[in-house]
């Protein structure tokens, strides 16, 4: 086993676990601060991967991801490469299409694409100089106590690094929130829903869009939903949510066509008859899991954010956005208590835990409203709740 000291000068050391979306982003907001940053991410640098594995190819970013984004002067650049959608644009049986705008005339949400996005915010937190980017590095354990974190490397070896507050952005399958699970009166509750998601494309036509480009689009049908979001090369990305045994039912290409004839006619020659055979078997549908617990701190020495604090369902689209909100808080946090880690991580318990659960509820609720008030006239009454 090697030893690693990563203590340099005097300012303390802060240990970032993922390098996704908020762990690339908080890494920004403690560089800022002056702190001494590392951060230390499982897989490759996915700026340098031909192929980046991650949960969905686009995300929609809205007012308080962007928020975030503009205190570290990452707002302009993201905006810039994303896609206004300013209604959602319903598809019915028959192919009839009308839209639900957002909300007043000239807001919306933006579609941007979830690798560029990562890519952006590690390049930003790279150009601190006092931030260090470990990659092929993936938490194994850590102490409460001393700090001490253990990490795996693909060649087999292992690596100590000490830190002096661990801030634990390692996703929905955390391995810093192991710990918490250790110890007395951590609250902890996960819940795998019944669908499955799965992903499609929609390429260009004739170069351009095949869809009107500026609405998320929606296929509601009560117990199954399809939606689309546009990509800047023209293509949208599907994405189809089933339930699992809805999605086992469908074996072959033909079965494929048939369920897309029933349910999706209008999408059949947007996406294409042969890459829908094809693409449909690809990959298996994923899971979703919404992720509930608290505190999100242990004493001074680590918090949790982002998914790793509270996965939600998709179907708010704000998983990422109460994410980044989350290093806006604990920012202003730092402030009101002068950086005083032995205050800041309780009160960013307090303010944060009832404000995370809340969306977690309401990305449960949406998980019904999606796909299927939003068929019903009764959702007219309903959307003044929606995205918020
Ligand atoms: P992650 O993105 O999961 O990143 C965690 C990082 O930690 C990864 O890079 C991982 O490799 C690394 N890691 C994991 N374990 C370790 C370890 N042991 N050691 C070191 N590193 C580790 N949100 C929105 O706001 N808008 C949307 O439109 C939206 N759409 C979505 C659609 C789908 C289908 C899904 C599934 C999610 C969607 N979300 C959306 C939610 C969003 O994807 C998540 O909330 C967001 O990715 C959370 O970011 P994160 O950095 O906390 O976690």
């Amino acid at each position: 086993m090697e030893d690693s000291n990563h203590r340099l000068g005097q300012k303390k050391v802060v240990a970032v676990v993922g390098g996704g979306l908020v762990g690339a982003l908080n890494a920004c907001y403690f560089a800022k601060r002056g702190f001494e940053v590392e951060v230390f991410e499982t897989r490759e640098d996915i700026r340098n991967a031909k192929v980046v594995k991650g949960r969905s190819i686009n995300l929609a970013l809205s007012h308080r991801g962007r928020q975030a984004l503009k205190h570290v002067g990452m707002e302009d650049k993201i905006v810039s490469k994303g896609i206004p959608m300013n209604a959602r644009m319903i598809h019915s049986l028959s192919g009839k299409q009308s839209p639900i705008p957002y909300g007043k005339k000239g807001q919306y949400i933006l579609s941007v694409d979830r690798a560029n996005l990562n890519k952006e915010l590690l390049t930003e937190a790279e150009r601190y100089p006092n931030t260090k980017l470990n990659f092929d590095h993936k938490l194994q354990d850590w102490s409460a106590e001393t700090g001490l974190m253990t990490f795996a490397r693909s060649d087999g070896s292992k690596t100590q690094v000490q830190a002096d507050l661990i801030v634990g952005c390692d996703g929905a399958f955390s391995a810093v929130r192991k710990q918490f699970m250790r110890r007395s009166r951590f609250n902890y509750s996960q819940t795998y829903i019944p669908h499955g998601y799965m992903e499609l494309t929609i390429p260009p036509k004739d170069g351009e869009f095949a869809m009107k480009p500026n609405f998320l689009h929606i296929w509601p049908r009560n117990t199954f939903m399809m939606i689309a979001l546009p990509n800047l090369d023209k293509t949208f990305t599907c994405t189809l949510f089933m339930p699992f045994e809805d999605f086992e039912t469908i074996t072959t290409g033909n079965e494929v066509i048939e369920f897309f004839q029933k349910y999706f006619p209008d999408s059949i020659p947007l996406i294409g008859v042969d890459a829908l055979k094809r693409d449909y078997f690809r990959l298996p549908a994923q899971a979703m899991v919404s992720v509930k617990c608290s505190p999100y701190h242990i004493g001074d020495k680590c918090v949790l954010m982002g998914d790793a604090a509270h996965a939600v369902v998709p179907f708010y689209g704000q998983g990422m956005n109460a994410g980044f909100e989350d290093c806006i808080v604990f920012d202003e946090i730092m402030n009101q208590f002068n950086e005083d880690l032995s205050a800041v991580l309780p009160e960013y318990t307090r303010v944060r835990v009832p404000d995370d659960h809340a969306i977690a509820d309401l990305a449960m609720y949406n998980y019904i409203e999606m796909r299927a008030h939003v068929n019903s006239k009764w959702f007219i009454f309903r959307k003044h709740v929606d995205n918020l």
